[in-house]
């Protein structure tokens, strides 16, 4: 048995986010986007906590579901997000934390914990002085089968492998709490293999979730699991690896692939950094160091992917879990008929899609071309093959700028080194 879950989620009480988003409004996203299993996110938040409590109905398996809705729908697991502010060794560090909880007497435990070291009120996401090392601690002192996964852990600002805040390694960072982290989020800007490179990570589960801050967003990255969809069957998921593939943006999509500097438009494959520096070539500040930088500064070996007939991206070894790298079918759409993403023919299109399909998962997976075709016309079906194939052309990502994916260009992607320069 395998399931879709989407463990990293905010709700409209964290920063930056959409006030469209409702406990309703993500279980009927779910629904549209193949989603089984999803966070409910921010629950630190004593308001969003207080809603989850009204709202939700616990299941016997550890999972939730709405109360008002048929049992058929999407599960909810009990998730947040932290972000820990503290000096180590004379560094300020910077990081965030996914925590998962079996039950809302951990996640009452938990809290109480968490309050004294900073306002769990003033964000869904809230900022703890507190080290990794001691909310791992908090969490298995609230109930041993909490798990903490470092979340986006190669972003530079706030990751547990970032430029500016981050560590070298997990142990750096967790300390004897260590072995009680048994995954880690790639983040939009990372996929597997990438992480198939760097040794500390051989025994770790590498999962894939959306960091979603509108319902709309929700799926462009999830893990697929493999076993019973409940709170222990996702544990030991977790702690096994059974994971039977990720779906992936393409990583240059992501916000920090590159290295960079926004204000002056510098965007730089990280060979070039090696070559020239970390000052930016216009105005001479130091660029973000993005996540394939950070990357190449911690692997310990080439990477190695291979591409199956299925389009399965997979390790030759065949140790690892493939994964799927996929354009959100909105963008599919908007680029063939030539549109924004938010329009209402666009909308209109997907809508058709999906409800004939299923889910957003299935018609940019497996429903036949021919289907989409009938569906949506030609150019759409055309897209869908070439995400699948991925037959796409990126201008990668960079200091807060996400990548731009096209379909139907083959120019080459920007900044990328040519042949024989040091990579
Ligand atoms: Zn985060
Ligand atoms: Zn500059």
């Amino acid at each position: 048995m395998t399931y879709a879950a989407d463990l990293h989620l905010h709700s409209s009480y964290a920063m930056a986010t959409s006030p469209s988003i409702t406990l309703e409004s993500m279980a009927s996203w779910a629904a549209v986007k193949g989603i089984d299993v999803l966070a409910t996110a921010d629950f630190t938040h004593p308001a969003w906590l207080a809603e989850l409590k009204a709202k939700l109905e616990p299941l016997d398996d550890g999972l939730f579901a709405l109360r008002a809705r048929a049992p058929a729908a999407a599960r909810f697991v009990l998730g947040t997000e932290v972000s820990c502010v503290y000096a180590q060794d004379g560094r300020t560090r910077r990081l965030h934390l996914l925590v998962l909880a079996p039950d809302f007497a951990a996640v009452d435990r938990l809290c109480a914990a968490l309050a004294p070291h900073g306002k769990l009120a003033s964000d869904g996401r809230p900022t703890l002085r507190l080290s990794a090392r001691e909310v791992v601690a908090a969490a298995l002192g609230a109930d041993a089968r909490c798990e903490v996964i470092p979340a986006h852990a190669w972003t530079p600002w706030y990751s547990v492998y970032g430029s500016k805040g981050g560590f070298d390694s997990l142990a750096e960072a967790f300390g004897d709490m260590a072995p009680h982290v048994h995954a880690i989020e790639t983040g939009l800007s990372s996929d597997p293999s990438m992480n198939w490179r760097v040794p500390e990570l051989d025994g770790m589960s590498i999962v894939s979730f959306s960091d979603a801050h509108s319902p709309s967003r929700m799926g462009r990255e999830l893990t697929v699991f493999e076993g019973e969809p409940s709170y222990d069957g996702l544990r030991a998921a977790l702690a096994d690896g059974a994971i039977a593939y990720t779906v992936e943006l393409h990583p240059e999509e992501g916000k920090y692939h590159y290295d960079g500097h926004r204000k002056c438009g510098v965007c730089q494959h990280p060979a070039a950094t090696l070559q020239t520096g970390e000052r930016c070539p216009v105005c001479g500040r130091k660029m973000t160091l993005g996540v394939l930088h950070r990357m190449e500064a911690l692997a310990g070996r080439p990477a190695a992917v291979e591409r199956r007939p299925d389009g399965m991206l997979s390790d030759p070894s065949g140790v690892r879990p493939p994964f799927r790298r996929l354009v959100g079918l909105e963008t599919v759409i908007a680029e063939a008929v030539g549109r924004g993403r938010a329009t209402k023919g666009v909308r209109e299109i997907f809508t058709r899609l999906v409800e004939s399909v299923g889910n957003e998962l299935r018609v940019l997976t497996e429903a036949p071309i021919e289907a989409v075709a009938s569906l949506a016309g030609e150019r759409v079906a055309d897209g869908v093959a070439r995400s699948r194939a991925g037959d796409v052309a990126i201008s990668p990502g960079y200091d807060g700028v996400y990548g731009t994916v096209r379909l139907w260009e083959t120019e080459r992607i920007m900044g990328e080194p040519s042949e024989g320069a040091p990579a």
